[in-house]
């Protein structure tokens, strides 16, 4: 046997199967491959403002203490988040992103022979994390095409799902790549009905972009229910995606049980100190989620006029039906200098997936991709 072949064989049963994630590509990535500039990534939801200058300026001053291990506790930011939320801050799990802590929900809860709940359209690494364990991954349908939550999660086929194995269910609200949501009524009904002995993770990671009424603010739920965690990232509103922060929410004991398998500092001190300083910062908030909101409408109208299905979101991205395979478009978009999402890996070969930009950005994207559409069709 080759050595190639005896490592193969060497791979645990849980990560035998798995297939890297795939993200957005990467501007630089793009620019070399086809020799462009001035290209524009609406692929990875990221906040097209930049990052807020008061997360800047305390990165800035925390420079001088790289040599220093960061606070392993994350104090001070978990004061601050304790405070915004009007919560105790024992409650608060940070993460390497909200990725991490998706990634800890999963080792510390699932071994083979248990199993996890997410929708078949969710986001890849509730499969990534569940896998890797050896856990069994049981994929509900969504809801159909024809529905007011076009392709959403079906919670009435996730909990049918749901039995004495089931020791998580992962579900995104706002939805990631659908746009789609589930409001108070229907999301409390669901978490009321799962068994105490599986946990809900609600990944909230666009929540700070909905203004609708009818959104659930489940942190007030966690009182009510021990076996659910709730987790938000800076990586989204606030900006600051390439720093890796992101929290979870949850009771003391289930925060205490995250933090046995945390690793001691997974979370980096120009992270705190920046997630600290934006957590003020409710002007860079508010400026990013009133220019989503027109974003969000002008973009939707915009592919609607194009002759495209859309599916309504309330997230800071759209998920769009392009009546045959996306990926020539997508191609085409890239020569053009434009990043989008295709999300064939979600089983979604015609939708592209397009993040909300600047103005003049979603305007671009909609210039090419007329050009485009009359040409590939
Ligand atoms: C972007 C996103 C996240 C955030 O991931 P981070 O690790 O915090 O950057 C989490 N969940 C969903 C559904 C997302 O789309």
């Amino acid at each position: 046997m080759g050595r190639k072949t005896i490592i193969e064989n060497l791979i645990a049963n849980g990560v035998r199967g798995l297939q890297p994630y795939v993200p957005g590509k990467p501007i630089e990535e793009l620019e070399r491959e086809f020799g462009l500039s001035e290209s524009i990534k609406l692929a990875s939801n990221e906040n097209p403002l930049g990052p807020p200058a008061s997360a800047l300026a305390a990165i800035r001053a925390s420079l001088d203490g790289l040599s220093l291990y960061p606070d392993g506790s994350g104090y001070v930011l978990k004061q601050a988040l304790a405070a915004h939320y009007e919560t105790d801050p024992n409650r608060i799990t940070l993460g390497n992103g909200s990725n991490d802590l998706l990634v800890l929900i999963a080792e510390a809860f699932l071994t083979a022979g248990t199993a996890a709940v997410y929708d078949e359209y969710s986001f890849v690494v509730y499969r990534l994390a569940v896998q890797a364990t050896g856990a069994e991954t049981r994929v509900s349908p969504a809801n159909p095409i024809r529905h007011v939550q076009p392709l959403g999660h079906d919670l009435d086929a996730m909990r049918a799902l749901i039995d004495d194995n089931t020791r998580l269910v992962f579900l995104a609200n706002p939805n990631n790549p659908t746009g789609t949501w589930c409001n108070e009524e229907e999301l409390h009904a669901f978490i009321t009905s799962v068994p105490a002995q599986t946990i809900v993770v609600v990944d909230e990671a666009y929540a700070e972009y909905v203004v609708h009424s009818k959104y659930p603010c489940t942190i007030d739920w966690i009182d009510e229910f021990p076996n659910l965690v709730v987790t938000r990232t800076f990586s989204k509103i606030y900006g600051l995606a390439g720093l890796r922060i992101g929290y979870s929410l949850s009771q003391p004991n289930l925060a205490e049980v995250l933090n046995r398998v945390r690793q001691p500092f997974n979370v980096n001190s120009l992270a705190q100190s920046a997630a600290v300083a934006v957590l003020q910062d409710l002007e860079y908030v508010e400026r990013a989620r009133a220019m989503n909101i027109e974003g969000l409408i002008s973009l939707t109208d915009g592919l609607v006029s194009l002759g495209l299905d859309v599916i309504p979101s309330i997230g800071n991205f759209v998920l769009v039906d392009m009546g045959q395979p996306a990926e020539p478009i997508y191609t085409a978009l890239l020569r053009a200098g434009i990043i989008v999402r295709p999300v064939g890996n979600y089983g979604l070969p015609n939708h592209l997936r397009i993040s909300v930009g600047l103005p003049e950005q979603n305007q671009r994207l909609l210039t090419e991709l007329k050009t485009i559409l009359v040409t590939v069709s």
